[in-house]
C-alpha cells in the first residue's frame, strides 16, 4: 500500500470516527438532561443510547444449544428464565406469561468478559502526541461510543486497564453506566497509568526546552508511588496499574527493560490490597514480570517475554496472565499502524518473536489466564482466533473470557457462566464455537444484566 491509500484510509477513518463522536456527545447529553429514573428508549443499533428499563414480565430464552463453559457440553432445547435482570430458571419450558426469545438455531454462551482495554484512546491516532491532545472530557466521550461497540459484540463485563489522562475519565464512563445514564458493559477501572520517568507513561514527548511540570502519574521512588496509588484510591479505582517494563507504542521506553523497581510494585500492592483493590501490571521483559510476579501483583498483562522461571513463579503464586496476543499481531500491519513513529512500529515487529514461545511456556505451566484485547471492539473475534492459533483449545479461550474473567474480576457469583442466581448475561452465535472459533465473529444475540442489546 503506498502512503495515499494510507492517508485516505486514515482520513475516512477518522471522518467516521468524528461523525460517532457528534452522535455519542448528542446522546450523552439528552440522557444527562432526563432525570434518572425516566430514561428514553432510544435505538438499539445506535451509537449510544440510554438503556432501557428493565422488563416487567420475565423472559424466557428458548437456547437451541447452551454451552456449559465449565465443562464444555451442550444442553439442548434449554429455556433461560430471566426475570429483574437475573437468571431465575434452567428448564425445559416457558413460565406462563413470559415472553419468549427464540434462539433455536443459535448457540447460546455466556456474555465476554474482556479484562484489558482502554476506553479513552484515539485508536485511530497512535502518534507520540496523542496522549496531550485529548481532553478528560473527550476521552470519557470516546469511552461512551466504545463501550456501545464492545457491548454489540458481545462484551458484557469489561475491565478498563488504565488511562492516560490523569484525571479518571474511565470512572465517570464506569460509573454513569452503573447509574442508569448510558448503556454499556459492567465495568472495573484501573487508574492512572503509573509508570517511571521517560518510561512507558511519560506522556510528555516534548524536548527538554518544553518539559511539562511532573503528572501524577510519574512516579520514581517508593514514596511518590505511594502517593500516585493513594490517589487512585481515593477516587475511585478497582485495579492499580504500574509500568513494570517498557512497552511498545511510546518513544522512549526499552521492552525488555523493567522499569518500575520490585520495592515500589511491593508497596503498591500493599496499599491496593489493604484497601481491599487489586494491582494489575503491564509487563513485556523478563526482569519486569520476575519483579511484578514477586511483588505480589494480581495480574499480569502481555507477559510476552515470559520464561520459564518466571511462570513457575506465577503457577506457585496463581498469578493471573491475560495474554493480549493479537493487539501485537495486527499491529505489524501497516494499514492499522496510523499514526505510529517509525521507532513504534519498530519495537512492535521487534517483540512480536517473543510472544508464541511465552505463550506456549503459559500453557505448559497451566497458568490462570484471562482474556483481553487492549484494541478495537472489532477486534475481541480476532483474540479468540489467535489464543486457539497460540495452542488453547476453543473452550479454554471461552472460560478465559468467562469463567476465568470472573474469578479474576472478583465476580464469580455475579457473571461468567449461565446459572441459576446470577445476572443474565447472554449472548448468541450463529455456529459452534467449539467446532471453529471463528463463530465469535458472528455474535447475533445479546442481552447485558437482563436487557436485550440486541437481538437477530
Ligand atoms: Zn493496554
Amino acid at each position: 500500500m503506498n502512503c495515499q491509500d494510507l492517508a485516505g484510509r486514515v482520513r475516512r477513518a477518522r471522518a467516521t470516527w468524528r461523525r460517532a463522536t457528534r452522535v455519542a456527545v448528542a446522546a450523552a447529553l439528552s440522557a444527562l438532561a432526563a432525570a434518572p429514573g425516566a430514561v428514553a428508549q432510544g435505538p438499539a443499533d445506535g451509537p449510544v443510547a440510554p438503556p432501557p428499563p428493565l422488563p416487567a414480565t420475565a423472559i424466557a430464552i428458548k437456547a437451541g444449544r447452551l454451552l456449559d463453559v465449565r465443562t464444555g457440553l451442550y444442553r439442548r432445547d434449554v429455556y433461560i428464565t430471566v426475570e429483574r435482570g437475573r437468571i431465575t430458571v434452567l428448564g425445559t419450558s416457558a413460565p406462563a406469561g413470559a415472553r419468549v426469545i427464540d434462539l433455536s438455531g443459535k448457540v447460546v454462551l455466556p456474555g465476554i468478559i474482556d479484562a484489558h482495554e482502554h476506553t479513552g484512546d484515539d485508536l485511530f491516532n497512535y502518534s507520540a502526541a496523542t496522549r496531550m491532545r485529548i481532553s478528560a472530557a473527550q476521552s470519557a466521550l470516546n469511552g461512551a461510543y466504545k463501550v456501545h461497540q464492545f457491548l454489540v459484540r458481545g462484551v458484557t463485563t469489561l475491565r478498563d486497564a488504565g488511562e492516560t489522562n490523569v484525571y479518571y475519565p474511565q470512572f465517570a464512563l464506569r460509573d454513569s453506566i452503573a447509574n442508569g445514564l448510558i448503556e454499556g458493559p459492567r465495568m472495573q477501572c484501573a487508574g492512572m497509568l503509573i509508570s517511571i520517568s521517560g518510561g512507558h507513561s511519560d506522556d510528555d514527548t516534548t524536548a527538554v526546552d518544553f518539559g511539562l511540570p511532573k503528572r501524577p502519574n510519574i512516579a520514581d521512588t517508593v514514596d511518590e508511588l505511594r502517593i500516585a496509588v493513594r490517589r487512585d484510591l481515593k477516587y475511585g479505582a478497582d485495579w492499580i496499574k504500574l509500568m513494570a517494563s517498557g512497552g511498545v507504542v511510546d518513544l522512549y521506553s526499552d521492552f525488555r527493560t523493567q522499569e518500575l523497581s520490585e520495592e515500589q510494585m511491593a508497596a503498591a500492592v500493599e496499599l491496593a490490597h489493604r484497601a481491599g483493590r487489586h494491582v494489575m501490571a503491564h509487563a513485556e521483559g523478563t526482569a519486569g514480570i520476575r519483579a511484578a510476579v514477586r511483588a505480589g501483583v494480581d495480574s499480569i498483562e502481555h507477559g510476552t517475554m515470559l520464561d520459564e522461571e518466571s511462570a513457575v513463579l506465577m503457577a506457585a503464586k496463581g498469578t493471573w496472565l491475560v495474554p493480549t496476543l493479537q493487539a501485537f499481531q495486527v499491529g505489524i500491519e501497516p494499514d492499522t499502524g496510523s499514526g505510529m513513529d517509525p521507532e513504534m512500529l519498530r519495537k512492535l515487529r521487534d517483540i512480536l518473536q517473543y510472544q508464541q514461545p511465552a505463550f506456549t511456556l503459559a500453557l505448559k505451566h497451566h497458568l490462570n489466564i484471562a482474556f483481553g484485547g487492549d484494541d478495537t471492539a472489532e477486534s475481541v473475534a480476532g483474540e479468540f482466533v489467535a489464543l486457539v492459533k497460540g495452542g488453547m483449545t476453543p473452550l479454554a479461550a471461552l472460560q478465559a473470557a468467562t469463567i476465568n474473567g470472573a474469578r479474576l474480576l472478583g465476580l464469580e457469583s455475579e457473571t461468567g457462566a449461565i446459572e441459576v442466581g446470577k445476572a443474565a448475561d447472554v449472548i448468541a452465535v450463529d455456529a459452534d464455537p467449539l467446532a471453529d472459533i471463528g463463530a465469535m465473529k458472528q455474535v447475533s444475540f445479546v442481552m447485558a444484566a437482563g436487557r436485550v442489546i440486541k437481538q437477530p
